[in-house]
């Protein structure tokens, strides 16, 4: 039932298109990571305040008929400056 959601998902979420040429497959996997932070999507409680911190639009989310939570969507913009994992209280985001 997982996998179907997820496939279903990916037909409905726009592709993050890697304009540096880095590949990046993990979108719809529960954890995501950058160079700097890793991201367990399972203890995401959609609160929103990683969003709100990162000053670079690395993370994005989804937010789908009641599936929410945040997901790394443009990894390579990441700077390292840790305030996304300052504000997640639900230990969904670790520095790497
Ligand atoms: S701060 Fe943590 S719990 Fe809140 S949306 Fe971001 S990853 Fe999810
Ligand atoms: S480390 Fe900084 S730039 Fe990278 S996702 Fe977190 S807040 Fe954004």
């Amino acid at each position: 039932m997982n996998n179907l959601f997820y496939g279903f998902l990916r037909l409905l979420v726009p592709r993050n298109n890697n304009k540096t040429g880095n590949s990046n497959k993990s979108h719809f996997h529960r954890s995501g990571r950058s160079q700097y932070i890793r991201m367990n999507t399972r203890n995401c409680k959609a609160c929103w305040r990683c969003l709100q911190a990162c000053p670079s639009d690395v993370i994005g989310k989804v937010d789908f008929l009641g599936h929410r939570h945040a997901l790394i969507r443009h990894p390579d913009h990441c700077i390292g400056c840790l305030k996304c994992t300052g504000v997640c209280t639900f230990g969904a985001l670790k520095a790497i």
